[in-house]
């Protein structure tokens, strides 16, 4: 369906369209009519369908831009899904002059409160910052039209609900509230609802659910060769924009040192880092000046990155849900895609699980040799020496040139080239990960320390949230100071020790 079916504007379709969308996706199609109505509404789709523009194009068509007060506020889950949100309803509300202000811990204040102070009519922000300016009387959330709550599911999950209960205070009751959401597990609905008006539920059912448009491969290794298998397989598929997850931060910051050595351009992002490193992080993976970008799964969710060509589950995941929002990172926009994930003997039964929920198989890779991983490397190396060839003007009469071509002939003077562009020494640089011990087994009586039988029978991700949370703490410690330490974490914390495996993000 066009975006001009959907009862839009002028301002907002020529910025649809210089947005490059042509159609609206099936999630946009249903609600924005809804959401224009001043109905309440759950909006339920995949990864990557365009709910933000889904909730956004309707609020920027409800703002009144002459009016400095904040019209409508959205609540993200993280500082990066934030951002994103900011971005993109700031691109698509220019041509109105809509002003939309961003608010997240880990940057300075100061900088939010003028921005809020010079009159933003949209508010994107994390939870903990959000209750901050509410506390310190810096933003006036008293004339809100429409709450958004983005991510519910993850932001319920992480431990937010008593969060969203205090913005909920600030924020008048006759308003409109929003919530959009990948999944929606029955007790998130429940919780959802409660700040709704009569809902309407809109899913859009998942049919390619992980894509038909991602190859999808699986590895079979023992712990001691994982690092070798994977920069194997990089040498070999050599990819141009690669998610990597690992599942702890550690794992995270040592992927990423051993990648490096390895002459891989890398870089890692996890909750630990400042909201800074992140940020500059991330601009340089989407401009391409990192090639693999190592993450965890809370740093990583979300993000939209257009061209990555790989997603590698170095660590599968623990829930067969993570997986398919891993893998949405790409074979996004029509684009083909892969993923590769490691798996090791007892961890078989974590990627049968995943099959079941996607409906697909995974298709078995063989972990390649060292010749295949050099010739990989050569093959790339051969397109750089090109590169310097026909870069390489006016040194062609030099003395040195003249020796250099008595003494060797062009196979050796071409394979000592070769070789010190492709460096095949980093290929074997002794790198040892630390051990990390694989997921519990998931069937039968081992249960290792998992609460309450895990996932199945209504428990649902049982330990996330907490598991999250704590990591979300220490993160914006790091930073200025997102959230003050509130009293349950502390007691969480204590408690999630005993039944957290060690997918503390
Ligand atoms: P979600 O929140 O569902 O994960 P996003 O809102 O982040 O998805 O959108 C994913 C990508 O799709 C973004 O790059 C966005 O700009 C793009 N997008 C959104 N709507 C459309 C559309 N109608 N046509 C083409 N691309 C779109
Ligand atoms: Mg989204």
């Amino acid at each position: 369906m066009k975006f001009s079916e959907l009862g839009l504007t002028k301002d907002l379709l020529t910025a649809i369209e210089k947005h490059g969308y042509v159609e609206a996706t099936p999630i946009q199609e249903k609600t924005i009519p809804l959401t224009m109505a001043g109905k309440d509404v759950i909006g339920q789709a995949q990864t990557g369908t365009g709910k933000t523009a889904a909730f956004g194009l309707p609020i920027l068509e409800m703002i009144d831009s002459e009016n400095k007060d904040v019209q409508a506020l959205v609540v993200s889950p993280t500082r990066e899904l934030a951002i994103q949100t900011q971005e993109e309803l700031f691109k698509l509300g220019r041509d109105k002059h809509v002003r939309v202000q961003a608010v997240f811990g880990g940057s300075d204040i100061r900088r939010q409160i003028n921005g809020l102070k010079h009159g933003a009519q949209i508010v994107v922000g994390t939870p903990g910052r959000l209750i901050d300016h509410i506390r310190r009387g810096t933003i006036n959330l008293s004339h809100v039209k429409t709450l958004v709550l983005d991510e519910a599911d993850e932001m319920l999950n992480m431990g937010f609900l008593e969060d969203i209960e205090s913005i909920l205070k600030a924020v008048p009751d006759e308003r409109q509230t929003l919530l959009f959401s990948a999944t929606m597990p029955a007790a998130i609905k429940r919780i959802g609802v409660q700040f709704m008006t009569d809902p309407e539920h809109i899913q859009i059912a998942a049919k390619e659910l992980t894509t038909d448009l991602v190859d999808q491969y699986y590895v079979r290794v023992r712990d001691f060769e994982k690092f070798d298998v994977l920069t194997r397989i990089l040498d070999v598929q050599q990819p141009k924009l690669a998610i990597m997850f690992g599942r702890t931060k550690r794992r995270v910051d040592e992927l990423t040192r051993g990648l490096e050595l390895r002459g891989f351009n890398a870089a890692g992002i996890h909750g630990d880092l400042t909201q800074q490193k992140r940020t500059q992080v991330l601009k340089q993976f989407k401009h391409g000046e990192i090639q693999i970008l190592v993450a965890t799964d809370v740093a990583a969710r979300g993000l939209d990155v257009s061209g990555v060509d790989y997603v590698y589950n170095f660590d599968i995941p623990q829930d067969s849900e993570s997986y398919v929002h891993r893998i949405g990172r790409t074979g996004r926009a029509g684009a083909h895609g892969n993923s590769v994930t490691f798996v090791s003997n007892s961890e078989m039964d974590y990627l049968k699980d995943i099959e079941k929920l996607t409906k697909k198989r995974m298709q078995p890779l063989k972990p390649y040799t060292r010749e295949e991983a050099l010739a990989g490397r050569m093959n790339v190396a051969a397109d750089s020496v090109a590169d310097i060839v026909k870069s390489t003007a006016g040194v062609a009469d030099s003395e040195q040139v003249d020796k250099l071509v008595e003494q060797y002939d062009a196979q050796e003077l071409a394979a000592a080239l070769l070789g010190a562009v492709a460096n095949v020494e980093q290929m074997d640089a002794d790198f040892k990960l630390s051990h990390e011990r694989p997921l519990p087994h998931k069937h039968g009586n081992f249960r290792g320390g998992r609460r309450g039988g895990g996932r199945r029978g209504g428990g649902y991700r049982g330990n996330r949230g907490q598991r999250e949370r704590r990591s979300y703490d220490r993160g914006s410690r790091n930073g200025s100071g997102d959230r003050s330490q509130r009293g349950r974490s502390g007691s969480s914390r204590r408690q999630s020790r005993n039944f957290v495996i060690k997918n503390n993000d």
